[in-house]
């Protein structure tokens, strides 16, 4: 069997040189192993997804010489898939609602911050304190009938309770140099989110159940996603998924060391094409050959 490899742009703005590089990457990658690419489109958020980001994508990479395998997976048409590995974490007694506003859950981190240093996510976010896992099965049906908005959450203690220590495969490496066997710590991120009420899936949960429907055997991907991997290992052990390979790669920062962002015109790859640069220059660009 060959392995699987993919990329997974999401369709809320044109790519940049961190695209181009994970993308070449993954094309480099499948080309020595003998491999298949797959293209999936990341679009669960409807509010930031546009179809002409998403065509401008396809563009762009035939553009630079790209090819995957069809049919491509866009993550819009398989919330079913969603639904159902919600489904079975709500069924081991895993997920709970939770109904604060980001507002309100910024007050209660405020208020357990005067009593010393509040917990913090890899990313820098506070994790969430906790609260609505303490109200009751009626106050919590009460409120999802009177249309409150909400967010369903990974009881994360409770999962861990369930879990032999996991680790993954890093053959890239991680912002501290992390590599070979790395042990993982999904307790870091908290009680993530795995769905809201408007969206049955979150990144997490669509991510792990995208790369097994998918079979994909590979994971590159940028740096900024290495302690993502933890939170991806726990729900894959949980739901019976099977454990791909990791690889993150470096980051393409801007003149001032700053994470490329959809919004930085000089990187995007759009900007650089009209310029006049050709897929050789662009390689170039991301430090390749
Ligand atoms: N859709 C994510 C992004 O554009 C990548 C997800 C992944 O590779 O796991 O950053």
């Amino acid at each position: 069997m060959p392995p699987v490899f993919r990329f997974a742009p999401s369709p809320n703005g044109y790519l940049h040189l961190g695209h181009v590089l994970s993308a070449s990457l993954n094309a480099d990658m499948v080309k020595a192993a003998g491999g298949l690419l797959l293209l999936r489109i990341e679009d669960i958020d409807a509010t930031r997804c546009r179809p002409e980001y998403e065509a401008a994508i396809y563009e762009d990479l035939r553009w630079l010489g790209l090819a995957w395998e069809e049919p491509v997976r866009r993550q819009s048409e398989h919330f079913a898939d969603y639904r159902a590995a919600l489904a079975r974490l709500e069924a081991m007694g895993l997920v709970y609602p939770s109904f604060e506003s980001r507002a309100e859950i910024a007050a209660l981190v405020a208020a357990n911050e005067a009593n010393g240093p509040w917990p913090r996510d890899p990313d820098g976010a506070p994790l969430y304190p906790g609260t609505a896992k303490t109200l009751g099965a009626a106050e919590r049906s009460d409120r999802i009938a009177s249309g409150a908005p909400y967010a369903l959450r990974l009881d994360m203690a409770a999962a861990l309770a369930r879990m032999p220590r996991l680790i993954w495969t890093e053959t890239g490496t991680g912002p501290e140099g992390e590599s070979g066997t790395v042990i993982a710590n999904p307790a870091g991120w908290g009680d993530v989110i795995l769905a809201r009420k408007d969206t049955p899936t979150s990144y997490h949960l669509a991510v792990v159940v995208d790369d097994a429907a998918q079979g994909v055997t590979d994971v590159v991907r940028g740096r900024d996603l290495f302690h993502a991997t933890s939170v991806h290992r726990l729900l894959q052990t949980l739901l019976g998924l099977p454990e791909p390979r990791y690889h993150h790669h470096r980051l393409v920062t801007d003149a001032d060391g700053r994470k490329l962002s959809k919004s930085t015109q000089a990187t995007g790859l759009r900007a650089l094409r009209s310029q006049g640069l050709t897929p050789p220059d662009i390689r170039r660009l991301v430090g390749l050959d």
